[in-house]
């Protein structure tokens, strides 16, 4: 399958991209799009044929449901069976924008394989010009993972996209680089307090302000049976090829671990502040300046990506704090890394 890559922008006379991806869409076919948390590829939620499509495309277990990307507030009700009261809350303040909600889904209306037989469903609204553009000509709910093969990080650039799926979708709109980079925040609201399944840009203590107390399980808590969980949290996640380390964010503990990975002879790619560029990593990647969480956030997957691009042969890459959006950039990297510590 050829696929196409296409500009869309506000300055370019972008209808014909959009009747294009709107005509895939209803054809029952698959589109790759860009939010504000990373590049989604979408596919009509009420068509099982076209969402199998995108279970395809990826390499994703059927087990791992979708997220259901709505262009309007008022297609919720069509889809939840009912909105509980802090669930007006949240979609008021912080829709659009990188929040899912998982709630008690309507019998038979979205297609199976979107919510993988569970009971529930995760809605979102992005926020993203091209997203509800794309949403609101469709007039149709798009179910739409991050595009990228499963197990990769997710794409922040149509580039990355190309990378993945080239061949195996038809059409990417080509809005630019997403700006948060990492995914939505996934909560469920069906337990009370509500359990953040997937820390992301909408942070705990965002959440707390508007609704009062929220569970983010430690990861003592995440081994309990009866802690919910987001059931693609258990599969591996944004690993580039080389194995990545976790490092305490020092420069003198770094340097050590340089020079020691130098003598065994491997080739080392670092991911840190850029106050780290002179320690002697083979490759370097910097987040942007120490504690700047969000363009830690926006560059970590295209560094990671970038790694791949490279000779080295393991990956260090320093930690943050886990407050705010530190918990969800930590998240990303333990999965990164596989739990994995450089001298730990
Ligand atoms: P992705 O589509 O790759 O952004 O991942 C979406 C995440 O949300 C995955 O970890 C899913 O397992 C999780 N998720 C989606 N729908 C539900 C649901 N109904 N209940 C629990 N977790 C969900
Ligand atoms: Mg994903």
């Amino acid at each position: 399958m050829e696929t196409i890559r296409m500009l869309v922008d506000n300055n370019l006379n972008s209808e014909k991209s959009y009747a294009q991806a709107v005509d895939l869409l209803n054809n029952g076919e698959v589109v790759a799009f860009p939010t504000e948390t990373v590049y989604g590829l979408g596919a009509d939620a009420t068509n099982d044929v076209a969402v199998k499509k995108i279970f395809e495309a990826k390499g994703r277990p059927s087990d791992n449901p979708l997220i259901v990307h709505i262009g309007t507030r008022e297609e919720v009700s069509n889809y939840i069976e009912e909105i509980p009261e802090i669930a007006v809350k949240l979609m008021d303040t912080f829709w659009p924008g990188p929040l899912t909600v998982i709630m008690k889904a309507k019998k038979g209306l979205l297609a199976k394989s979107v919510t993988a037989g569970l009971t529930t469903v995760g809605m979102r609204m992005p926020d993203h010009e091209v997203a509800l553009e794309l949403l609101r000509k469709l007039k149709k709910p798009v179910a739409a993972p991050s595009a990228n093969r499963s197990g990769k990080p997710s794409p922040t650039k149509a580039i990355h996209v190309e990378e993945d799926l080239k061949g195996s979708i038809p059409l990417i709109l080509d809005g630019g680089a997403t700006g948060i980079g990492i995914e939505s925040t996934v909560l469920d609201v069906t337990v009370n307090p509500p359990v953040i399944l997937r820390p992301g840009g909408v942070t705990k203590e965002m959440l707390e302000e508007v609704i009062g107390d929220v569970i983010l399980p430690t990861k003592s808590q995440e081994k309990l049976e009866s802690t919910p969980k987001a059931p693609g949290m258990k599969y591996t996640h944004y690993a580039p090829n080389a194995p990545v380390y976790l490092v305490e964010s020092n420069p003198a503990v770094v340097s050590d671990a340089i020079k020691r990975l130098k003598t065994e002879g491997q080739k080392i790619a670092l991911l840190a502040p850029i106050s780290f560029e002179k320690l002697g990593a083979d490759y370097f990647f910097p987040y942007g300046v120490e504690g700047d969480k969000e363009m830690m956030s926006t560059k970590l997957y295209d560094d990671l990506r970038a790694c791949d691009k490279t000779e080295a042969t393991i990956i260090l890459a320093t930690t943050t704090t886990t407050e705010g959006v530190g918990a969800a950039i930590m998240n990303r990297l333990e999965k990164a890394a596989g739990g994995k510590w450089y001298n730990k």
